[in-house]
Order: C-alpha cells, then sequence, then structure tokens
C-alpha cells in the first residue's frame, strides 16, 4: 500500500483548488482523493473553547456570585454544527496509508489555530507539514508543495492564536456576564470590541459639546492669479464680519507689492503598494465598499480568479525575490484598460529606483496585495470585483512609476500692512499621477489636483513691482463639528489607536493598533448585529444602546491602551520573544481587576431613545429591530423582563437583502438568568462557498436571536 499525504484546507472551494493541481479527481463525502494525496477541508473553526459550563456547575447560571470564571486551562470541543465534517476528518486520519498531514489553511494566525486545534482534537501525532504561499495560481501552489515547511516553524503562530482567543474568551465571556447581570440588561463586551466602540461613541460626544462658531476669510483677485489674506504662515481668520468688511475696502481698487517670488522644485514620491486596512480605507472611500466587503470581494480575486496575491497582510512591501516576476506580473495585466502603460513598462522599462517598495524587513508573513503572474480576464470579474481589481493594479503600476515632479511657486504681495500669498504649481512631470487617466471613471473621479499656473505668466512677474488689486471678497467659514466615522476613518483610527493616548512609550507600543488587518471588517459588523452602531448612509452612527455600554463598561476596557498592548504581545509570542504563560496569567489578573470594578459600579442602565416606545410591563424603553424577514420587534431593554412585541406592519420585501432559503438550525442560548430559550434561526444558502457563512450567521445568532418559545 502506497501511502498518501492528507491536505487539510480552510474551505472547500480552496480544497478543489489544491485537489486540481495536485491531480486528485475522486471526489467523496467532505474530501476529494488521488493517487497521492487525500484533500479534504475545515469550514472556518470546527473546534472552539468550550463554554463556562463544561468547566464547573456553578458556571452555567449567569450570576454575579460565580464571576470572574478563570479555569486554569481552557479546553477544546468539536463545534455542535459542523460536527459531520470533523468526523470525516478525523477517520481520514485513522487510515493506515495516511502519513503525512499538510496544513494548508489560511497563511495567518486564526488559519493556524483552525488547522491545530483540528489536528489536536483528532489525535494525530504522525508528521506535520506547512503549506505556506501568497497567491492561489497553479504555479504558487505547485512551488508551494514542492517547497513545504516543516510545522514546527509555526508553533508561535499556533501559541499567539491560542493566547489570542483564551484572552478573548477569559476577558469577553467575564465582562459580558458581569456587565449583563450587574445592569439587568443584554450587554455583550470583548477585548477589542469595546474600546471600537467607544472611539465612536466618542466621536458622538464631541459633537454633541460642540458649539458652532464661523469666521472670514480674504481673497483677492490680480487678474492673473488671486491670493489669500495671510496671518504668518495661515491664512487670516477674521472673527468678526464688520471688520472684514473694513479689511475688504481697504484692499480693493488698491495695488500690492510684490515683496518675494520664489520657486521651488517638489518631487512626490508614488504611493506604498496596499495592505489591507489601506485598500479598505480606499475602497471605502472611493468605491463606498464596507471593509466587510472589501474583504468578501478581496477573497474571491484572491481565491477564485487567482489574479491578486494574499489579501490579509499588514505589508505594504516587497520582497527581493518577487522583483524579477514583476515583468510578468506586468504582463498578465496585457489584456486589461491598463494594458497601454503595462505593455510599455515591459518593454522600455519602469521606475528603478524601487528601494522604498522593496523592504525585506517589513515583509513579515505576506508582501503588499500586488497583482499575481496569472493573466487577468476582465469578462469573467463582475461589476465590484473589477472595481477593486482596479483600484489594486492601478496603485502596483504606480508604485512602478517615476515621481511627480513639479515647480511650486509662492507669490508674497504686500497692501497697507497686511501680506497676500498665492500658491501655485507648474507640472513638470506627472509619473504616477498619470496612471489614473487609465483607471475607470469611478476612481478617475477620486483624483483631485492642485490648481496649475501656466508657466509663462510667473516670468512676467518681478520682485519690487506693483499689481492692481481687482475685486476682493470676504468668504464666511463655517466651523463644522467633527465628523462621524465612516468605515474608511474608523479604520484609520483603530490602525492609529496610539494617536488617542497620552503616554508617549505606551504610544510606541500601540504601533499595531487596534485588532489586527484581518480582523477589523468583523469587529464592525459585530458591533453593527450587536445594534451599537448603525449604517448612516456613510457614516457609522452609534445607538443610544452602544453609547450606554460605553458609558458602563470599565475605562481600562474602553481605552486603546490596554488592547493595543495585547496585541503587541500577542505578535511578541508568536516571534517567540514573549510567553504564553506570562501573558496569559496578566489577562486572568486584568479580568479579575474589570469583574471588580463593575460588581462596585453605582451606575444603572438607563439608555435615552428618542421617542421610544415604552414597555408595558415594566416600563423600560424598548428598542427597535428589524428581522431577516422585514418584521420589527420592539424589545424591551430589561434583561429580566425581556419582553417582546412584533409589528404586524412588514417592511417591503426588497428592504431584505438576502433571499430566505429553507435551512433550519436549531441553537440553544442560556440567557440572563437561566432561561433556556430555543432559537431558530433561518438561514440562507445559496452554494456550498457560503456555508461558512451560515455557520457565522447562525453562532453570531447567540447574540440576536428572537424568542420563539420558553420552557
Ligand atoms: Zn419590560
Amino acid at each position: 500500500m502506497s501511502s498518501k499525504a492528507f491536505v487539510l484546507a480552510e474551505k472547500p472551494s480552496v480544497a478543489r483548488e489544491l485537489a486540481k493541481v495536485l491531480g486528485a479527481r475522486s471526489s467523496q463525502k467532505g474530501y476529494i482523493e488521488g493517487d497521492s494525496y487525500v484533500v479534504s477541508w475545515a469550514l472556518g473553526h470546527l473546534v472552539e473553547l468550550a463554554e463556562p459550563a463544561h468547566y464547573a456547575d456553578a458556571f452555567r447560571r449567569w450570576s454575579l456570585s460565580s464571576l470572574p470564571m478563570l479555569p486554569s486551562k481552557l479546553e477544546q470541543m468539536v463545534m455542535e454544527g459542523t460536527k459531520e465534517q470533523f468526523e470525516i476528518i478525523a477517520t481520514l486520519l485513522k487510515r493506515k496509508d495516511i502519513s503525512t498531514l499538510i496544513i494548508a489553511t489560511d497563511a495567518g494566525r486564526e488559519g493556524e489555530l483552525v488547522a491545530r486545534w483540528i489536528i489536536k482534537k483528532a489525535g494525530w501525532n504522525k508528521e506535520i507539514k506547512r503549506l505556506w504561499i501568497s497567491s492561489q495560481t497553479k504555479s504558487a501552489i505547485e512551488e508551494g508543495f514542492a517547497h513545504l515547511q516543516d510545522a514546527s516553524l509555526y508553533e508561535g503562530l499556533y501559541r499567539a492564536g491560542e493566547a489570542r482567543s483564551a484572552a478573548d474568551w477569559y476577558v469577553g465571556m467575564n465582562v459580558t456576564r458581569a456587565l449583563t447581570c450587574r445592569y439587568d440588561a443584554k450587554l455583550s463586551a470583548g477585548r477589542v470590541q469595546t474600546p471600537t466602540l467607544a472611539l465612536i461613541t466618542s466621536k458622538e460626544d464631541e459633537r454633541e459639546a460642540f458649539l458652532g462658531s464661523s469666521y472670514w476669510t480674504i481673497r483677492a483677485n490680480f487678474g492673473l492669479f488671486s491670493a489669500s489674506v495671510y496671518e504668518g504662515e495661515e491664512v487670516m481668520k477674521i472673527e468678526s464680519e464688520e471688520t472684514s468688511k473694513e479689511i475688504v475696502s481697504l484692499l480693493e481698487n488698491n495695488s500690492a507689492l510684490i515683496s518675494s517670488i520664489e520657486t521651488n522644485e517638489r518631487k512626490e514620491e508614488p504611493p506604498l503598494a496596499y495592505d489591507l486596512t489601506e485598500l479598505q480605507r480606499d475602497a471605502n472611500t472611493i468605491l463606498s465598499f464596507s471593509a466587510k466587503e472589501t474583504l468578501d470581494v478581496l477573497q474571491k480575486l484572491y481565491e477564485v480568479h487567482k489574479i491578486v496575491s494574499y489579501p490579509r497582510t499588514d505589508s505594504r512591501y516587497i520582497t527581493k525575490d518577487i522583483v524579477p516576476t514583476i515583468p510578468s506580473r506586468l504582463r498578465a495585466l496585457s489584456h486589461t484598460e491598463f494594458g497601454q502603460v503595462t505593455d510599455m513598462y515591459v518593454k522600455d522599462g519602469y521606475r528603478e529606483d524601487l528601494g522604498r517598495f522593496v523592504v525585506e524587513s517589513k515583509v513579515t508573513d505576506h508582501h503588499a496585495i500586488i497583482p499575481t503572474e496569472q493573466p487577468v480576464v476582465l469578462s469573467r470579474l463582475n461589476e465590484k470585483e473589477k472595481a477593486l481589481w482596479s483600484l489594486i493594479a492601478l496603485r502596483f503600476i504606480q508604485v512602478l512609476s517615476k515621481d511627480y515632479v513639479y515647480d511650486s511657486t509662492l507669490i508674497t504681495l504686500s497692501c497697507d500692512s497686511f501680506t497676500l500669498k498665492s500658491r501655485s504649481v507648474v507640472k513638470k512631470q506627472n509619473g504616477w499621477r498619470d496612471i489614473i487617466a487609465f483607471a475607470p471613471d469611478d476612481i478617475k473621479k477620486s483624483e483631485v489636483l492642485d490648481d496649475a499656473l501656466d508657466d509663462g505668466l510667473i516670468g512676467s512677474l518681478t520682485e519690487g513691482s506693483k499689481l492692481p488689486i481687482g475685486k476682493v471678497r470676504a468668504k464666511k467659514v463655517n466651523i463644522t463639528p467633527p465628523l462621524r466615522y465612516t468605515e474608511a476613518t474608523l479604520l484609520s483610527a483603530m490602525e492609529h489607536a496610539g494617536r488617542f493616548v497620552e503616554d508617549s512609550e505606551i504610544k510606541k507600543d500601540l504601533k499595531g493598533g487596534i485588532g489586527t488587518p484581518a480582523t477589523r471588517a468583523e469587529i464592525i459588523e459585530k458591533l453593527i448585529s450587536n445594534h451599537y452602531i448603525e449604517r448612516e448612509g456613510r457614516y457609522l452612527v452609534p445607538t443610544p444602546y452602544g453609547r450606554e455600554l460605553v458609558r458602563l463598561a470599565p475605562d481600562m476596557l474602553q481605552s486603546p491602551e490596554l488592547t493595543g498592548i495585547w496585541e503587541k504581545r500577542l505578535t511578541a509570542i508568536s516571534e517567540g520573544e514573549d510567553s504564553y504563560d506570562v501573558f496569559i496569567s496578566d489577562i486572568k489578573e486584568k479580568t479579575k481587576e474589570l469583574v471588580r470594578t463593575i460588581k462596585l459600579s453605582n451606575e444603572s442602565f438607563s439608555p435615552s431613545f428618542e421617542g421610544a416606545k415604552k414597555c408595558p410591563h415594566c416600563k423600560s424603553d424598548m428598542m427597535k429591530n428589524i428581522d431577516e424577514l422585514g418584521r420589527v420587534h420592539n424589545l424591551c431593554l430589561s434583561l429580566s423582563c425581556s419582553y417582546e412585541e412584533v409589528e404586524t406592519k412588514k417592511l417591503k420585501k426588497e428592504a431584505i437583502t438576502a433571499p430566505v432559503v429553507k435551512m433550519k438550525t436549531v441553537a440553544t442560548a442560556t440567557s440572563g438568568q437561566t432561561k433556556k430559550v430555543i432559537v431558530k434561526k433561518k438561514a440562507v444558502k445559496h452554494r456550498e462557498e457560503d456555508y461558512e457563512t451560515v455557520i457565522e450567521v447562525v453562532r453570531q445568532s447567540k447574540l440576536q436571536f428572537r424568542k420563539e418559545s420558553f420552557k
């Protein structure tokens, strides 16, 4: 009997691709088999940490007295919903002819954890190898299998994954129960979720505290150009309208002396390639994609079309070994709107100095998101895929383009006691800024260029000469309250969480920000599904419920400091520079402190909903919810009451986003004071690929279920 290798992919679609390349063709239930390989798949996590009740009977009931729950060692359990797939894998791993296991899950911290827990639970103890690839093209897969890594190299990543999940368990389970029991309201908190929500609510606080005001600025027309009145280095802000009118009448039809004309050549280097967060930001601003949508579409471009490299990266750089592949990556874009430029770059060469972009030390697990060598066939992409791909291709070509070079001219004039300044630019080499002309229209219009000045004009002006002033205008500028976060600006805020911290030492530690690039989209979606925030057009608006949660959550959990430091320590654990045990014991200490703070609080839960319905039983405010069938639910926010009414009026069918296909999943969840709630959740199932999504929907539904019956 010849021996075979077992390949474990993260999901079915990826498994099918791997099987194709490995020549495995025989499709079985839950796996695909060939002469040398057996390929199977997880569906995201198949194994998770056991619920509190697993550790002690006292934890079965939600109560303040049983907190904090700090089992010394957390245990893994096979997840109920996907048990069948786990059993298939476990059975295959017992086969005598399978001698090696190859981990081929997502090449990152979470993917490592998905595989290791399955392996652990299935009791495998033979050889383990790791497939680590940054693109899904046939050649990259073949290359990856030809150079399989020893799994021991990824031990640190596995430890970091375990530390991440344990930290989330200790903090999330305890704080959620503490808040819920203490305030008699369904309040869930988490290590990453709560500080993110706090960013959003504090912006709302700032807006409410904002007092509107306005000022005036003055601009004078000189025919050939116009200039603004300055005070030092900045445009003068005049507080009263009267004063502004006086200045206008003093300047108008007067003349001004040119005191200086300075021209300097300026260079603007191309931007760096995309990492996930930057791409999510741009896609939100330019294409109005949510962070989650960007990640989903990107995943398709990576897995199905194979035309971009690994998505969940936090690097904006490439390594030296990628440089020789640049021409073939450009050739792959030949039959697209960028073909004219890329063909030229292949033939005549592109930017020589790529030093900024090729930085070995700034690539850890994966390089920046760039096109692969797989030729792009635009007709195979849907509209969203094409739009997102265009951003990536555009950025890649820009990175390879020359600097934008221009002359910047500053003309300074004086009249009476006033100084006027005019800035203008004369383009000399558009360089990377030219590339956008090839992009689709929606991307093109996002580009804002400076005002250009005719080159000949400046030559006609001389220092010391006088120019007549024409029309002078005062412009009223209203100071607006700080804008709410969009997904784009929230992603920045999460990434640069250090900005909100005063201590400079901690600031340095917070470089990693809140959450990881791979999880930020999920956090935003979770806040929405928990009804802590809502989308209003492009903006994210906290609900009274969310604001109340932040008011009641311990300060320590809201500040980006703690979570940022934890995130940094997780990275250190994956690099073998911090210890799992020390980290977890610190987490337990902090959990104790968090629970103690909540227990001692004298506050009470009282969100203020404008025009909210009052609960007929306990007179608490009721919160409005819309379910997947478009029905409006009014939920009493007092947990011990939990009264709910369903309005008979349904929303229009179109308002419901996904078609509901029959797939009943029954889950049980324990809510509040030991009431057993049976949840029936209809989930959406289109194709097999979406199975993971369905599972996720059901899993999350534990927190947003609708009562069907009590037992
Ligand atoms: Zn009530």
